[in-house]
């Protein structure tokens, strides 16, 4: 009896449109992540994390493939090869939203105060592992409940590459999957990053505001159904990020970012400073925009 009444709760807990999203598993996920040590290109633990992040998409999508590529710095006199990650659901649907986020680790700490530490390769809890552990949640949520446009998760590789100066050093991931486009554009896309932290505040980014103003309208309007707090509707920053590449495209991408980050770019960018409060916010925000869609 007592297993049946377990299952039934289950089962109404499955029902709910988006309150299934688990944050539990979104910060284990976060802590896998960072366990493999700084997913900095070309690096073994990077390697590895490709690995468990490939096997993890292609759990709960339909297909999951890895896009490769190199990059050639010649600021930091290197040949990176790179790799973006593909998860796909209904892959032949021909309206599609894609979810994405970075997945890499910055090379250097270089805002950490102490100098010993700007040398060494970010931990990246949440500026890399926190968006990523939240769209691996989303992708088992549509598993379990799907939806009937097609979805694509895409975790760029090399958005922290650069040192602050040498701006052709970003946003590799990014600019390579806009430049070929593996997949059909989507109708809109929605960007994580630095959205894991104890501390969230999501306002409007203001790139995403003045180029896909309705795409943003969407996600603000899911967050306030959901009850998600961090949202708050005001202006924010302009920030340089990944969606840039598709805007310049003509693809409406977001960003959703909290871009006052104490850890940011420090060694302090740890697990115990993100929330699986503020996941949860997130991916039922995401959740609830998927799960309303009417294309
Ligand atoms: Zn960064």
């Amino acid at each position: 009896m007592k297993k049946l009444a377990a299952l039934a709760g289950l089962a109404l807990i499955m029902a709910g449109n988006a309150l299934a999203f688990d944050q539990d598993r979104a910060m284990m996920l976060l802590t896998a992540q960072v366990a493999f040590g700084p997913r900095v290109p070309n690096s073994p633990e990077a390697a590895a994390c490709r690995d468990f992040l490939h096997r993890e998409l292609s759990f709960w999508c339909d297909t999951a493939w890895v896009q490769p590529f190199s990059y050639t710095s010649t600021d930091q006199g290197q040949t990176l090869k790179l790799y973006n990650i593909v998860g796909q659901f209904n892959p032949k649907a021909a309206d599609r939203v894609m979810l994405c986020g970075h997945w890499d680790s910055r090379p250097f700490c270089d805002r950490d105060p102490d100098p010993n530490n700007q040398m060494k390769p970010l931990p990246a809890a949440n500026d890399g592992a926190g968006q990523i552990a939240i769209l691996l949640e989303i992708a088992r949520q549509l598993h379990v409940k799907p939806v009937s446009f097609g979805v694509d998760f895409v975790f760029f590789d090399g958005e922290d590459f650069g040192r602050e100066s040498v701006i052709d050093d970003y946003l590799l991931g990014s600019k390579h999957f806009a430049s070929t486009q593996p997949i059909p554009k989507p109708r809109y896309g929605i960007l994580l990053d630095l959205v894991a932290e104890k501390d969230l505040k999501i306002q409007y980014e203001l790139n995403s505001y003045m180029n896909a103003r309705h795409v943003v309208e969407k996600v603000f309007a899911a967050a306030e159904r959901v009850k998600a707090m961090s949202f708050v509707r005001e202006p924010g920053q302009a920030v340089m990020d990944d969606h840039i590449p598709f805007l310049e495209k003509g693809i409406p991408v977001i960003d959703l970012i909290d871009f006052d980050y104490k850890y940011w770019h420090t060694i302090e960018d740890t697990p115990d400073e993100c929330s699986p409060y503020s996941m949860g916010e997130v991916g039922r925000t995401i959740l609830d925009v998927l799960h309303s869609e009417k294309f």
